[in-house]
């Protein structure tokens, strides 16, 4: 029995070394999206655009504001923050272009979370970790479904975390698209919740990667004109997670900025205090945050929908 004994310590240190990805559903290249430079963007950013944009706001629920925000930065303490139980909510965004259809920014809660929680997909450790008592879904991605006429063509994730692929249940198979390594990158949190993230994508074909490339103005790590047409563009804004995107979509009324969680909080955002223990990497979420404030302050009709909280402006 030595050898087993020998053998499972070595196992688990180099489970714990090594981590596991986020999710094992397969990967592939997105066809769609033309890698473009920031210029390219901020040519066309201020023209009024085509598409149209609703938030819903799919569940309210409470976290850790440790996890949320970085306490320990200066400007956190001048403010006398301290850890507390903060409340945010759970969005969904729907884009619809006149010709490419309707597009969700991630997905909100699903319809079980409201309607029969004991059979929803996210549960055990996981949902006690993540204060999963604490949530309450008001609008859940299927019950707003099933009052749209269309069809979702593809959901552009900002990055795979659980609270953003929450709803993806509701949905048939669908294109899921996420940022460069996204769903690949190994990590020792991927362990924990990779059972979960895996039974929210079941019923799913595979996620698609955004092909990014070498932003030329090194604005952002790369970006992407994604209908071809200057409508709606991806940002790869890593830190939070390796493959965390936001996106820009060019409406009648200006264009709108979705940050996902490389900021979570307003106060984060009116602050550049980057996320706290949610986040991967602090420093390069900082730069992406730093990337994101630039481009809004430059151009400041520009809507803002933060990762988890309403922007009062
Ligand atoms: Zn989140």
């Amino acid at each position: 029995m030595r050898h087993v004994f020998g053998f499972v310590p070595a196992l688990g240190a180099l489970l714990l070394f090594v981590g596991c990805q986020a999710s094992t559903l397969a990967v592939s290249q997105a066809t769609l999206g033309t890698p473009r430079r920031s210029a390219d963007l901020l040519a066309v950013i201020d023209l009024p655009g085509p598409v149209t944009v609703e938030t819903v706001a799919s569940a309210q629920w409470q976290v850790d504001l440790s996890g949320l925000l970085d306490l320990s930065d200066p400007r956190a303490q001048a403010a006398g923050l301290a850890n507390r139980d903060e409340p945010i909510e759970v969005y969904f965004h729907a884009i619809r272009h006149p010709k490419f259809g309707l597009f969700l920014i991630d997905t909100g809660v699903e319809t079980a979370e409201r309607d029969h929680p004991d059979a929803a997909r996210v549960q055990g450790l996981v949902r006690t970790f993540m204060h999963g008592d604490t949530l309450k879904a008001s609008t859940p991605l299927g019950a707003w479904l099933a009052k749209q006429p269309e069809k979702v063509a593809g959901v552009l994730l900002t990055h795979m975390h659980i609270d953003h692929i929450w709803g993806v249940p509701d949905l048939p198979p669908t294109p899921l698209y996420v940022g460069p390594n996204e769903s690949s990158q190994r990590s020792f949190e991927h362990l924990f919740v990779q059972g979960v993230t895996d039974a929210l994508l079941r019923g799913q074909k595979e996620v698609l990667e955004w092909r990014f490339q070498e932003d030329a103005d090194e604005r952002f790590a790369g970006v992407i004109d994604v209908f071809g047409d200057g409508s709606v563009w991806a940002l790869w804004t890593p830190g939070h997670t390796a493959g965390s995107v936001s996106y820009v979509a060019r409406t009648p009324d200006g264009p709108v900025l979705f940050t996902g969680d490389t900021c979570h909080t307003a106060f984060g955002w009116q602050t550049g205090v980057p996320p706290g223990s949610f986040t991967a990497d602090r420093a390069l979420n900082q730069k992406s945050l730093d990337a994101l404030r630039q481009i809004a302050n430059e151009h400041p009709h520009m809507q803002v929908r933060l990762g988890h909280q309403r922007l009062q402006r």
